[in-house]
This record gives structure tokens, C-alpha cells and sequence, in this order.
């Protein structure tokens, strides 16, 4: 896809996200170490974007002398999507301890194919003013909108999206609806398939975390349906039209 045309979008071409990258698609790595991969790459790409927070100036007391240092300013809002964003958040809170941790849960209705708000106990007012979005796998973009629509009723001044990997039709979805948040993902791949999964991607990323290969899955369709294809097929005429 032609990243330029999302200025809102970062892909990391660090070679310590690229090496973990590698290992976390392969088909034969077990949930543990997929696991400890999904940290460690959460980690790696939230350093990145915090790379632009504000600070504010404070005094430090060494041992031997008052210095100056800095304090991070704003309060941080984590909020990964169930199930599989679950995976992302212990490593952002290594990096930023004080962080508050929100969960919206949405699901796609059968039938109008749109995100339906299952879970949301965040408080009237905004607590935060940086949110984290964390989804490994950004793949329609539908999900990530919403939520980000759920964050700016809310109040959240700053919104990002942290993700693995990207499908271009959803940075084409997420980015029209909100250009002003940023993407920040280790890999753009190619595409959807005709059941929502992003390839060559890594497959199902809640399963490969939680080791869940047997049952019907709650994120794109293990059942291919007829639903899910053409909202692919929209999304690709949308991506296509675009360029
Ligand atoms: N969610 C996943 O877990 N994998 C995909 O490929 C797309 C969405």
C-alpha cells in the first residue's frame, strides 16, 4: 500500500521488531513463546509511540546533588480490544506503571455487520488524556473506529492505535474516519482474505496467545460467511477507489 498517503500511520523497521516479527508469524510457534513475543513487541512498538508525549520539568535529588529531570505529562488510558489487545497491555504498563487500563468490549451484529457495544464501564468524564488503543491485528478497522468513537464521546484529548500487524484496508477505514490518530504497527501486509483474516499475517492472534484452536473463535469468522466476504470485498472496492 502507499504508506504516504496515511501521514498518521508508523510502521517500525527497527531489526529487533522485524527479527520478533519473524518468530511471532511463524506457524509452528507455540502459545508461550507467541505469548512472550506479543509482549515484547507491544513493548518495543509503545516505545515508539510515546516518543512524542509531553513532559513537564521537575527536581531531582541525587545522592549528591537537586538536578533537573522530567515528569511524563498526561495521564495514559490503555484499552485493548477483547480479546486478543489482553496480550498487549502488561508490557505497556512495564513501561508506563501508572496507567489506567479501560475495557470496551464491542461485537459484530450478523446482520447490519456493525459494532455493537457490549461492555463499557467507563466513568461520565474523561480520565485520561492519551489513550492507547491495543489490537494486534488491525484488519477491517471497524472495531478500532468505533472505539476510537466511543473514546472521543468520552473526552480523550489523544488517541492512538498500537497493533502487530495491519491490514491496508483497515489504515484505509481507521484513517478516513480519524485521520488525527496515529497508527503505530510493526508490518502493513498485503491483505484481507474473504474471511476477514489479514495475510500473510499470523492467523488468529487470540488463539495463537491463548492456545484456543479448537473452538469457534470470537474474532473474524473461522466459519467463512457470506457477511464477512463482501464486507471485505466493500473494503477493497473502498481502497481501490481511493487510489
Ligand atoms: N484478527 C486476527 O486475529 N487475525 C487476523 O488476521 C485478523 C483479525
Amino acid at each position: 500500500m502507499d504508506a504516504g498517503r496515511y501521514p498518521n500511520l508508523h510502521v517500525s523497521h527497527h531489526p529487533l521488531i522485524e527479527h520478533k516479527l519473524a518468530l511471532l508469524r511463524d506457524r509452528s510457534t507455540e502459545p508461550k513463546l507467541f505469548r512472550e513475543l506479543v509482549r515484547e513487541l507491544s513493548w518495543l512498538l509503545g516505545y515508539e509511540a510515546m516518543a512524542d508525549l509531553s513532559t513537564q520539568p521537575i527536581t531531582v535529588e541525587t545522592p549528591l546533588e537537586a538536578t533537573a529531570g522530567a515528569e511524563l505529562e498526561p495521564k495514559v488510558g490503555l484499552v485493548p480490544v477483547l480479546r486478543a489487545g489482553l496480550g498487549m497491555v502488561d508490557a505497556m504498563l512495564e513501561l508506563m506503571p501508572s496507567a489506567e487500563v479501560w475495557h470496551i468490549g464491542l461485537y459484530r451484529d450478523e446482520h447490519t455487520l456493525k459494532p455493537v457495544e457490549y461492555y463499557n464501564k467507563l466513568p461520565d468524564a474523561a480520565t485520561v488524556q492519551v489513550c492507547l488503543i491495543l489490537d494486534p491485528m488491525l484488519a477491517t478497522g471497524g472495531s478500532s473506529s468505533a472505539t476510537v468513537d466511543i473514546l472521543k464521546a468520552w473526552g480523550a484529548v489523544r488517541i492512538k492505535q498500537v497493533s502487530l500487524i495491519a491490514a491496508p484496508e483497515g489504515v484505509a477505514t481507521l484513517s478516513t474516519a480519524h485521520p488525527d490518530v496515529d497508527i503505530h504497527v510493526a508490518a502493513v501486509d498485503r491483505a484481507l482474505n474473504e474471511r476477514g483474516y489479514i495475510v500473510p499475517g499470523l492467523g488468529d492472534a487470540g488463539d495463537r496467545q491463548f492456545g484456543t484452536f479448537a473452538g469457534p473463535s470470537s474474532e473474524p469468522g473461522h466459519e467463512p460467511g457470506d457477511e464477512t466476504a463482501e464486507v471485505v470485498r466493500r473494503l477493497q472496492r473502498d481502497l481501490a477507489g481511493e487510489r
